[in-house]
């Protein structure tokens, strides 16, 4: 079976009602490709904005959860809140988050199986820095970031992989089709390895990192870039065009 392209728009920490209601509005009458699977991911505080005003076949995702099911976690979100608000994706371990609030692989990890045993699907973000691709270590960190997930979970069904170089986000920097490509198969060899033939045919693998309406293209033939998480041009009229990338 094919696997179903998908894209993912990550607005970060931008945006205000007005803006959020005028992408959402966009994004209702625009003609999108009915074979990408699209997934929005406002701030916390505007998902059930999103969720409102968006029209249905495309689903909102929260930016980050939390693993413990209610209780005194101040400033944090449980997986059945979201499921409450209608809210069916959560992004996991972005780099901003491992980077700035130091997160660690083992968090990730166990936020990642609260969310897929409460019946949310994670957008699951990996990637290397500068530094370490230039060290060689590029696929041995992205796949201790994908370990410490797969000692935690079992059915990969529900995850879609993001890889995300960190030199590339947000930088105007985008990886080569070619080291793209790379990573991505190298990540699905992996799959094959240590979850199992399922997983590595049927696991959804995507790039982030300065995706725009001009480079998506050419990213989109690679035959194991199964879509794109976007920053940036997420918050622009030009995502439509990266959500047709393979028309
Ligand atoms: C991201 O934040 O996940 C991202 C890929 O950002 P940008 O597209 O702006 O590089």
């Amino acid at each position: 079976m094919p696997r179903q392209f998908f894209v993912g728009g990550n607005f970060k920490m931008n945006g205000n009602i007005d803006t959020i209601k005028s992408i959402v509005s966009h994004l209702n009458d625009a003609k999108c490709d009915s074979n990408t699977e699209v997934v929005i991911a406002p701030p916390a505080l505007y998902l059930l904005l999103t969720r409102e005003h968006l029209r249905s076949g495309i689903e909102v995702a929260a930016q980050n959860v939390f693993d413990k099911p209610n209780g005194a976690f101040t400033g944090e979100i449980s997986v059945a809140q979201l499921k409450d608000s209608n809210i069916t994706w959560t992004l996991l371990g972005h780099s901003e988050r491992r980077v700035i609030l130091q997160e660690s692989d083992s968090f990730v990890a166990q936020k990642t199986k609260a969310a897929l045993d409460g019946g949310i699907g994670v957008i699951l973000c990996c990637g290397e820095t500068l530094e370490q691709r230039e060290a060689g270590k590029t696929i041995e960190v992205v796949t201790a970031q994908l370990g410490a997930v797969a000692r935690e979970i079992k059915d990969w069904s529900k995850v879609v992989i993001a890889y995300e170089p960190i030199w590339a986000i947000g930088t105007g920097k985008v990886a080569s089709t070619e080291q793209a490509q790379e990573v991505h198969a190298s990540i699905r060899e992996w799959l094959g390895k240590e979850v199992g033939g399922e997983a590595k045919e049927a696991t959804r693998i995507i790039y982030g990192g300065s995706v725009s309406e001009k480079n998506c293209r050419e990213l989109a033939k690679e035959k194991d870039i199964d879509g794109f998480l976007v920053g940036g041009a997420s918050l622009k009229p030009a995502f439509v065009d990266i959500i047709n990338a393979r028309q």
